[in-house]
This record gives structure tokens, C-alpha cells and sequence, in this order.
């Protein structure tokens, strides 16, 4: 590689909601800028007015804010190659258009929608290119004259690239290696409509890249198709020499493996496939978020990284800056890569088990507040640390941990009839009378005087602690039993003890 400064490019149409895998793209691209002291470029690529949704900028930008993913310059963010928004910069591309017009690789053609119908169902796989240009109506076959009429009538032209046939275009892919393709099989892509008097993507796409000096052009699969256009773009230009080195990154597919992940994968198997909740101006449907759906950016933006690349080592936790040290992108797999949305849960609850207790309990105790529970903080860590290695949301934390902080009003009747012995009432009058005595309450003072007690008394141990949760818990569920009277206190405990025996009998 040459010494040109690292300059790569996120690069999103604003149609609707970021999609997961253009978090990925600008995620990589992210990561690569950042390890080669490179700038991380955010344009705005909406010269398609028709497919324009009002807030999708917005939305992506708050997305990657959300994420921690951060732009060097660009829409909203500054810079000096701006603007940055296509649709601020229709003034630049004429310019390019009359250039490749100027120079015979690119030529008018006036042929209306419906005659190119026609011609589609008239010869079979019909394409715009060398075979048939001929029998057009284009600046080719026409003379000059009949053109120029028709542009000073002000009839509806495009402007089509003109492909030379019979040759070997080569893009040279970070990920795939060379990839050769014969020019015959392209077609003479429109690059401008006098219509709206703006270009196409692959026209504005490359003179932006080339205007804002952009190094590599790392995206996704889906734009593999038009790489061999893009070449044969930059040689016309002539900026071959600065021509950007591409990586196409591979797809994300759907979590069963086969085909592409899509927003109704996530509908069938209740996951999201956005960053962030989003509510469709057009349609006024609402479709879940990463963020509302309790993830931490952390956990996104690691899961998102395993998918299409892997450190070759066994580590799966990476923090950003692990990862801009890790990333490599030649490591970057060909194959599509399973969208296992259980992995990004997994990865959730392996941020909750790695951030602090302090960290998690002040997610939760709005949550406790909520339900009307004044306590201290410090007792809100302290249920966090006995609990938090149980959920991979900080949102299931509440329904298996109300039990500390509101007594139970009933008793689960499967536990009762299972746990809730005989002789339980007795026990736990024995049991409470056992506790009552102990001046230190701590759990493993609880433990050794209880423990000793069952076993002068010759019960099973089982059985006490069964009927002692229930009593305590209202269920069968919940940490270990001394961790729950410990943190009830005495009192409290002796409180809950009697109460199961009155009302158990
Ligand atoms: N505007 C294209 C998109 O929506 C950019 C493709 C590219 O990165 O070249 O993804």
C-alpha cells in the first residue's frame, strides 16, 4: 500500500432505519480508520429523491451516537470536503458528466421508459450495451443535429457510460482477492437524468469518493456488483492512481443460514435487526431497537464484529479499543455470516456479568423506584451481586428479584403442595426460634446454627430449606437461602416465618 493517508467513508441513502449490517459496515470502517490513523468520512447519499424518508438522518446519526461509533467529519459532523450531503452538491457533478461525455466514454440516450419495456419483452435478458446500443436512440445513432434538437425541445435525455466490450476489468478486493469480470456482461449504466438534473449513485459515488480523497471502500456485499463499473468509472476519469482499494464485506444471512437477513427474520424470531427503534413515518409501524430492547451498545458493537470476522484466537470479549487493535481486516470471511441473534443475547449477559454491580444497579433502581420501593442504594447493589449472573437484561432483574423487597402476599400453590410438609409449621416455628437467638446475623453465622440445629434434630436438611425459601420467597425460586435472610435481616425474616406459618399452617 502506498503512503496515502487512511480515508474511508460510511456512506448510507436515507431511506428508512439503519439496517444491522450497515451498522457492521460503518462499524468496520470505523475500526479500520481508527487503526491506521485514519479519518472515518459520514456522507449522505440521497441524489434519490423518490426513496428520501424524512428522519432516517437523524435516526443514523443518533444510532452510531448511541453506539459510541464516531465520525471524524461529515453530515452534522464538519469537515473540509464538505458538503457532505449529495444533495447539497448537485453542482459538482455535472461537471464529471459533461467530462465523460466530452472524452466519448459516456453518450445521451433518449429512449423513453416505455420503449426500453418494449424492448425487454421484445428480446429476451435484454441489456443496454454494446450488442445494442446501436439500435437505440442515443447520441450514437442519431447526428449531432437530431440531438441537439431534441435537448433544445427539452425532451427527457439520460446520460449512459459507454462500456467497451472485450475487456478484463480487475478489482482488487481486501477480502476476495482479485476478482476478474469481463466487460461484456455489464450494462451502460445511466449516470445522470435531466429529469432532476442529478446523477445516479454510481456517478455521485465515485466523484465523491475521489473529491474527498477516500483511500478504501469498505461495504457490503451488495454493492460486489457494481465494483467492476466503479473501476471502469475511475480509469474513464482518469484516477486510476487514487483509485480507493475496495473490501466487500461479506452478507449477514439469515440466523437458520440460508439467504439474506431480513427486517422479517426478526418479526418470525422476536429479535430486532435495528439499532434503535424506529417508527416509520409512512407506514406508522414501529419496529424494535437494540437500544430499547434493553442491549448494551457494548455488547451490539461486540457481537456485530464476530459477524464476518474473527481474531483467529479464542477471545470473544472485545471493548472498542481492543477491537481497533484486534480488527484485521484481511480476516474477514468471504462466506456470509448466520445472523445468531442468541449470541448477541449471550454477549448482553456477558456485559452484565463484566460491568460493575454499582454500574447495573443504577439501571435497576429506577426500576424499584418504579414499583414504589424506597432503598438505599448500597441494598440495591447488593441484589444486583446475588442476582445479575441470572439475566441477560437488566429489565429480568425485577420480577426475579421483587421477592427482597416486598414480602409475598400468597404462596405459589404447586411449591405448597411439594415443599410445605406436615410438619413444616412446626419446623419453622423451631427454625424461627433458632434464628431469634442469634445476635450475629450474618450469613455465615445463620448457616453454621442452623445448620447445627437440623442436625441435632436429626431433619433433613432439604426439607427445612424447602419450606424456609417458601416462607421467605412465596416460591421455589431465588439464590441461596442464607444470602436471602441475610439480606432480609432478622426481622424481617422472623416476619416473613410467621406470617407462612400462620397462613400455611
Ligand atoms: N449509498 C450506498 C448505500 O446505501 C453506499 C454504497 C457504498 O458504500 O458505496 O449503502
Amino acid at each position: 500500500m502506498s503512503e496515502r493517508k487512511v480515508r474511508v467513508r460510511f456512506a448510507p441513502s436515507p431511506t428508512g432505519a439503519l439496517h444491522i449490517g450497515g451498522v457492521r459496515t460503518a462499524l468496520y470502517n470505523y475500526l479500520f480508520a481508527r487503526q491506521h490513523g485514519g479519518d472515518l468520512v459520514f456522507r449522505i447519499e440521497d441524489t434519490d429523491s423518490q426513496r428520501f424518508v424524512p428522519g432516517a438522518e437523524e435516526y443514523i446519526i443518533e444510532a452510531f451516537r448511541w453506539l459510541g461509533i464516531k465520525f471524524d467529519e461529515g453530515v452534522s459532523f464538519g469537515g473540509e470536503y464538505g458538503p457532505y450531503r449529495q444533495s447539497e452538491r448537485k453542482h459538482i457533478y455535472k461537471k464529471y458528466v459533461d467530462q465523460l461525455l466530452n472524452d466519448g466514454k459516456a453518450y445521451i440516450a433518449f429512449d423513453t421508459p416505455e420503449e426500453l419495456e418494449a424492448k425487454r419483452s421484445e428480446i429476451q435478458n435484454f441489456q443496454y450495451d454494446a450488442q445494442t446500443r446501436g439500435k437505440m436512440r442515443n447520441s450514437l445513432t442519431m447526428t449531432r443535429e437530431e440531438v441537439e434538437s431534441l435537448m433544445a425541445d427539452g425532451t427527457q435525455y439520460v446520460v449512459r457510460f459507454k462500456v467497451e466490450p472485450g475487456e478484463d476489468v480487475h478489482v482488487n478486493d481486501l477480502i476476495r482477492g482479485e476478482v476478474v469480470i469481463k466487460s461484456d456482461i455489464l450494462d451502460d449504466k445511466v449516470l445522470y437524468k435531466s429529469a432532476d438534473h442529478l446523477p445516479t449513485y454510481h456517478l455521485a459515488n465515485i466523484v465523491d469518493d475521489h473529491l474527498m480523497c477516500i483511500s478504501h471502500v469498505i461495504r457490503g456485499e451488495e454493492w460486489l456488483p457494481s465494483a467492476p463499473l466503479h473501476v471502469l468509472l475511475y480509469e474513464a476519469f482518469g484516477w486510476a492512481d487514487t483509485m480507493p482499494q475496495f473490501a466487500h464485506l461479506p452478507l449477514l444471512l439469515k440466523p437458520e443460514g440460508k439467504g439474506k437477513l431480513s427486517k422479517r427474520d426478526g418479526d418470525r424470531l422476536g429479535f430486532p435487526v435495528f439499532p434503535l427503534e424506529w417508527h416509520d413515518p409512512k407506514t406508522g409501524e414501529v419496529s424494535s431497537g437494540y437500544r430499547e430492547s434493553g442491549y448494551f451498545p457494548e455488547a451490539v458493537v461486540n457481537f456485530l464484529a464476530l459477524l464476518g470476522w474473527n481474531p483467529g484466537t479464542e477471545q470473544e470479549l472485545f471493548s472498542l479499543d481492543e477491537l481497533v487493535k484486534a480488527f484485521d481486516i484481511s480476516r474477514c470471511s468471504k462466506a456470509g455470516a448466520k445472523f445468531d441473534y442468541q449470541k448477541g443475547i449471550w454477549f448482553n449477559h456477558e456485559y452484565i456479568l463484566h460491568k460493575s454491580n454499582e454500574e447495573i444497579a443504577h439501571l435497576f433502581a429506577p426500576v424499584v423506584a418504579n414499583n414504589g420501593i424506597d432503598e438505599p442504594m448500597e441494598r440495591i447493589i447488593q441484589v444486583v451481586g446475588l442476582m445479575k449472573d441470572r439475566v441477560n437484561f437488566v429489565k429480568e432483574l425485577w420480577p426475579l428479584c421483587s421477592f427482597f423487597f416486598i414480602a409475598p402476599l400468597s404462596y405459589d400453590e404447586k411449591t405448597v403442595k411439594k415443599r410445605w410438609k406436615e410438619n413444616s409449621a412446626q419446623v419453622m416455628a423451631e427454625l424461627g426460634d433458632v434464628l431469634e437467638r442469634l445476635t450475629d446475623f450474618s450469613l455465615e453465622h445463620q448457616e453454621h446454627e442452623v445448620l447445627a440445629w437440623v442436625e441435632s434434630k436429626g431433619y433433613r436438611l432439604g426439607d427445612v430449606m424447602n419450606a424456609f425459601r417458601l416462607a421467605l420467597v412465596g416460591e421455589g425460586k431465588g439464590p441461596g437461602m442464607f444470602d436471602i435472610s441475610a439480606f432480609l435481616g432478622k426481622e424481617e425474616t422472623l416476619r416473613r416465618l410467621r406470617r407462612a406459618i400462620e397462613i400455611l399452617k
